[in-house]
């Protein structure tokens, strides 16, 4: 499938809709989540066009994929969530409930995380 240039993300890469910023480089830029799961709730996203994880690891450059990852790890020490704990979390497609179709990482901090996973009813 390809890219959706109109997907919410790439309207804030593009400075279209604002973002509440805490942290950016080369790329990826993370924010606060406009609806918020736990006291922190990050979102750390790549500056390319990726749409979730396959495709970006398959894509993406050394130097991309790199300063991704480093930034997720940035944002989590910045956000002071090391020390308590965090949880670093990607919904990729359909069955993971994926709503915005580029590459995103959740980081959730400030409040124990309860389980894994949702269980099947
Ligand atoms: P997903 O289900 O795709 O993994 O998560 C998408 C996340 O994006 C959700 O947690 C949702 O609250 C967040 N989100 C959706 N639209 C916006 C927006 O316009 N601004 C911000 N900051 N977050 C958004």
């Amino acid at each position: 499938m390809a890219y959706d240039t109109d997907n919410i993300f790439a309207k804030i890469l593009r400075g279209e809709i604002p973002c509440d910023k805490v942290f950016e480089n080369d790329y990826a830029l993370a924010f606060r989540d406009i609806n918020p799961q736990a006291p922190v709730h990050l979102l750390v996203i790549p500056k390319g066009p990726y749409e979730a994880l396959d495709d970006f690891t398959e894509k993406a450059t050394d130097a991309e994929i790199e300063g991704f990852f480093r930034a997720v790890g940035t944002v989590a020490r910045e956000a002071g969530a090391v020390d308590a704990g965090y949880r670093f979390l990607a919904n990729c497609g359909p069955d993971a409930h994926q709503e915005v179709s580029h590459f995103h990482v959740h980081i959730f901090a400030g409040r124990d995380l309860g389980g894994m996973i949702k269980r099947p009813d």
